[in-house]
């Protein structure tokens, strides 16, 4: 079971300047790495951790994969490559460390001294690097992007034949993974899937021998066929359901408190908040709560999300302010719900996808808008 923080890290004076508590549960997002990896057996999986680790926080979430056995990671740009590696110094000095933006993400010479790889989107980006080690007079690695039908990086149809008919083109190249990107994979029903799967097949074939990446998160658990040799998962490590038409297989991973900041009684006929959208029926109680858009509470929840107060949810009425949202108390006794007291927004009553739908959006938004201005716990590591 997820172990919460103590109620005395809520009352800490750190948590108390914040004004509201996310609690980042290392163990959980290590326990949902074996996971991925026991479904995955024998296929090799890395770990996406883009976006700051989907907003859970590089430095601490990339050394904890790390101790769950992760080798290799995937991260957008260079700045995020640079962070990642500073952050495994410690627990995996050598990780692979693979940057989807591609070969013009910078400059060739930063990514040759961090010994970062590029994932070669355009046979542009494949002259850049072959050319790279032609000049440093030593083979380069890099993961090769054939586009299947996501139509947004990788090499293109008419690209991918002038690559197989001219393999020259990769001289000095170790290619270290050819990979793709599954764009429905989550509708494990979507013809796409089938199709991306043969022309991924197709693409390889015509290619010099190299292993194969296909999978994210949700294609993992399309089945074997789309394991090839490393799946590239993210927001399954992180609790995200990868399988939203089936219970989630994956622990949660965070929690998200926010305090009381007050409580007051409101009657009918008055409205509440800011375009008066909520009429308050008479002898209600309201408790205004120090967390809102500018943390990530996005304002698209406003009157449509709730919150748990131990086991009772309460109902976000009115509009989400840019650091506050009020709750409806008035079905809580009053010791229950005062100023000073906490709510639960994200745990064991709601989880990311809950309030990602919640809002009109998905899990993946809910955490990589989670605000800079919450007092971080980890726990585990
Ligand atoms: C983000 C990303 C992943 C991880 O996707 P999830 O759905 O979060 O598992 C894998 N591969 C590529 C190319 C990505 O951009």
């Amino acid at each position: 079971m997820t172990a919460y923080p103590a109620t005395e890290d809520l009352d800490s004076p750190a948590a108390r300047r914040a004004g509201a508590v996310l609690t980042i549960d290392l163990e959980a997002i290590k326990d949902n790495y074996r996971r991925l990896r026991k479904v995955l057996r024998p296929v090799t999986c890395a770990a996406a951790v883009k976006g700051n680790a989907y907003g859970l926080g590089a430095k601490q979430v990339a050394p904890a994969l790390a101790k769950a056995g992760a080798r290799t990671f995937f991260t957008v740009n260079l700045d995020e490559a640079i962070e990642i590696r500073s952050a495994l110094k410690k627990t995996r000095p050598s990780a692979d460390i693979f940057v989807l933006n591609g070969a013009g993400a910078g400059p060739v010479e930063e990514f040759i001294a961090g010994g970062f790889m590029p994932v070669l989107n355009s046979l542009g980006e494949v002259a850049i690097w072959s050319a790279a080690a032609r000049r440093a007079g030593h083979g380069l690695a890099a993961a090769l992007h054939i586009d299947t039908g996501m139509n947004r990086l990788g090499l293109p149809d008419n690209e991918l034949d002038i690559l197989a008919g001219e393999p020259e083109r990769l001289a000095g190249i170790e290619v270290q993974y050819v990979m793709s990107h599954l764009a429905c994979a989550e509708e494990s029903g979507h013809e796409l899937n089938g199709i991306q799967l043969d022309r991924f097949r197709q693409a390889r074939a015509r290619l010099p021998a190299a292993p194969g990446s296909l999978a994210n998160s949700s294609g993992i658990f399309l089945g074997p066929d789309y394991h090839f040799d490393l799946a590239r998962p993210g927001a399954a490590l992180f609790g995200v359901n990868p399988t939203p038409d089936r219970p989630n297989p994956m622990r949660q991973v965070v929690r998200l408190q926010g305090r009381i900041l007050q409580v007051r009684q409101i009657d009918a006929p008055q409205t509440l908040g800011y375009g008066a959208t909520h009429r308050m029926a008479a002898n209600s109680r309201v408790a205004t709560v120090a967390l809102g858009y500018a943390d990530g509470f996005l304002r698209s929840l406003s009157n449509r999300a709730s919150a748990w107060i131990d086991d009772k949810e309460v109902p976000v009425v009115g509009r989400v302010s840019m650091d506050m949202i009020t709750l409806d108390v008035t079905g809580i006794a009053a010791g229950d719900a005062q100023a000073g007291g906490w709510v639960e927004i994200l745990g064991p009553h709601q989880g990311v996808d809950a309030l990602g739908e919640a809002g009109g959006t998905m899990g993946y938004e809910i955490l990589t808008s989670l605000g800079a201005r919450y007092h971080r716990i980890y726990l585990g590591g």
